[in-house]
């Protein structure tokens, strides 16, 4: 980029919008643009605007000291998430970046899509925790590394409840013909637009009940 272009974005009366800005920092609720993933890693990495990026979307996250167990198992970041920028979370321990991302995909993909497939908005969704100091499973039961739980780099989704009353799951809707299926299916493909490993009931039994998202990954999506 020349001087010129620089200045053109640096200027704090820049006429470049700020979520077409690289040097500007995210904004959660702002529209997508090819800008945004560029923010959105330097908010990842930087806890303090990480922080300031759910604060300004309205995200309820507070702050609870760092959890410290060992090299293994550990919440850097801690916080209790408890609302993202629309729908709520039952109180759920995780760090910032997680919240991050959910906030984003909650933001972009799910409210989006229920807007769109099921004509109402989600009012919560339902998860089974993200900080768990554990091994990963698998299907065949013998575990290999530690899993992203360990350090609260994922979190699991099991469904969501909506405005006009209706509870999806993935347990019972996940393989229902019909609109319901339709926007689960949609969102676990969204979600991968947002955290690098997704996984869901069709990656295998362990998954029926719910996607797990995981920030940190070799980018994989089932
Ligand atoms: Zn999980």
């Amino acid at each position: 980029m020349g001087g010129g272009g620089y200045w053109l974005l640096s200027h704090p009366q820049s006429p470049v919008p700020d979520h077409w800005n690289p040097l500007r920092d995210l904004t959660i609720t702002a529209r997508v643009t090819p800008v945004t993933p560029v923010q959105m890693r330097r908010a990842l990495a930087d806890e303090t605007q990480c922080r300031a990026a759910l604060a300004g979307a309205g995200v309820s996250f507070s702050l609870v000291e760092d959890l410290i167990v060992d090299e293994k198992c550990g919440i850097a970041g801690r916080g209790v998430l408890s609302g993202l920028t629309t729908a709520s979370v039952n109180g759920v321990e995780t760090r910032c970046a997680t919240a991050l991302r959910l906030a984003m995909w909650e933001h972009h993909v799910v409210q989006p899509a229920a807007r769109e497939m099921l004509d109402s908005r989600v009012r919560s969704l339902r998860h089974l925790g993200s900080y768990n100091c554990r091994r990963m499973r698998t299907a065949q039961g013998k575990d290999s590394g530690w899993s992203s739980h360990a350090t609260a780099d994922a979190i699991d989704i099991v469904g969501v409840e909506l405005a006009d009353g209706r509870s999806l799951s993935l347990l019972s809707d996940w393989t229902t013909p019909g609109p319901e299926a339709d926007f689960l299916h949609r969102i676990g493909r969204g979600a991968c637009e947002w955290f690098r490993v997704v996984l869901g009931p069709n990656y295998n039994r362990l998954h029926a009940d719910h996607f797990h998202l995981q920030g940190p990954g070799w980018g994989y999506c089932r």
